[in-house]
């Protein structure tokens, strides 16, 4: 197998072959074309003389096994040439704990902007405060002015875009070059856009994780969140992660790899079927909003057009104010679109959200009720019915 990124004449891959041939040595997988599934702990060395000098492509399951290191390989294809590395986690939030445990320290300030998923939220005002480490809020919209909020020991600025309930669209070249500016390091969620949408590491941000329970996983089936670091972050991102023992099971990192074999096919559908059902909802009288950035009309469209390739299948809607009761009866109206909390699997979600309980930095007040919904892989005639549906609940509500 030659390098994964090129076809060994200096022309580049595309992301999509690349998700399909990179973390594969078919040779080592003895002719079979996945990597097997290595249910390991202990790793025996042949010789004393190899145990002292520590030889051998691994030492113990906790620090990586061919199955893990087929997942790192494929990733990092995918990230780009940024890429210095990969550590896995047990979850999203994990990723994200473990990432901010290996950048902060004790008397640190960080900048964290007001639209992050709320528990790592959680993770600041809580495990951090605990930790002697400062968090300052700041409004996603920010630009270049975030420069105010620097102090002499802000070391990180972590980021979302777009966030995953109210889609405001963060600059995040701008802020990366303010925080580089003040010797700061930039940590992002890219949740939402995974790095096919999105290559956050070329776009001035130093540490990317995901929730690979979303989109890289893709079926709802399991935990899983990933570090990605560029050569500047990667040190003690892998530093940390070895002395925390993070790590995840065999079959999770198996159906994460499968998972990112086809995730261009799954997310070029979500983006479609997401983006015709936006466009369906901006004509339908019940809704004031539609929460897209691949929306001309959002806010945050060029940014989106500037900085990202495609859209997933996540976005919001702000529906005509009514009592709740009736955004209860359109909810249970739905048949194809189950509620639960998460995403990014193969079926359609929708679930009731209200920023304005935990934002600090900015007010959140929509024009009315907002309702998150996840596109998944159903027929999009089947799902518009299925919210038509919603919506004749809603209005005799
Ligand atoms: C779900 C999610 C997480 C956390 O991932 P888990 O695997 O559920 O722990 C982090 N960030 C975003 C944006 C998410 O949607």
């Amino acid at each position: 197998m030659s390098s994964v990124n090129d076809t060994g004449s200096g022309h580049p891959l595309n992301a999509e072959t690349r998700l399909v041939t990179a973390g594969r040595d078919t040779r080592a997988q003895k002719g079979f074309v996945n990597p097997p599934v290595v249910h390991g702990s202990t790793v025996l060395y042949p010789t004393a003389a190899d145990l002292h000098a520590h030889t051998g492509e691994y030492r113990y399951g906790r620090y990586g096994t061919p199955t893990t290191k087929a997942f790192q390989q494929t990733l990092m294809a995918l990230e780009g040439p940024q890429c210095a590395g990969v550590a896995i986690a047990p979850s999203g939030l994990a990723a994200i704990s473990t990432t901010l445990l290996s950048v902060l320290r004790a008397g640190d300030h960080i900048l964290v902007c007001d639209n992050v998923y709320r528990p790592t939220r959680q993770i600041c005002n809580i495990v951090l405060t605990r930790l002697g480490v400062e968090t300052t809020y700041f409004d996603p919209l920010i630009g270049t002015a975030i420069e105010t909020l620097f102090r002499p020991n802000t070391r990180a600025v972590l980021l979302e875009a777009p966030g995953s309930q109210s889609f405001e669209m963060p600059d995040v070249r701008a802020i990366a070059a303010v925080a580089h500016g003040r010797g700061a390091l930039v940590i992002d969620d890219n949740t939402w856009a995974t790095p096919l949408f999105r290559r956050a590491l070329e776009q001035g941000v130093d540490i990317s994780m995901q929730a690979a329970t979303k989109y890289i996983g893709g079926h709802s089936d399991i935990m899983f969140g990933t570090i990605s670091a560029n050569a500047a972050a990667w040190p003690i991102i892998q530093e940390t992660t070895h002395l925390l023992g993070i790590c995840a099971g065999p079959d999770d990192v198996f159906l994460a790899m499968r998972g990112l074999r086809t995730l261009a096919v799954r997310l070029a559908q979500h983006y479609r079927s997401a983006l015709d059902i936006a466009r369906w909802l901006q004509s339908r009288p019940e809704v004031i909003r539609v929460l897209h950035p691949a929306l001309e009309s959002d806010p945050g469209h060029a940014i989106w057009k500037r900085d990202f390739t495609g859209a997933s299948g996540l976005f919001s809607i702000v529906i005509q104010p009514k009592p709740q009761a009736a955004v209860d009866a359109f909810l249970d109206a739905l048949t194809l679109f189950g509620m639960g909390y998460s995403w990014g699997g193969f079926e359609s979600l929708a679930i009731p959200f209200d920023c304005a309980e935990y934002r600090t930095a900015t007010k959140w007040a929509p024009e009315g009720p907002t309702v998150r919904l996840h596109i998944g892989l159903e027929n999009v005639d089947d799902l518009k019915a299925d919210l038509e549906r919603g919506f004749v609940a809603f209005n005799k509500a």
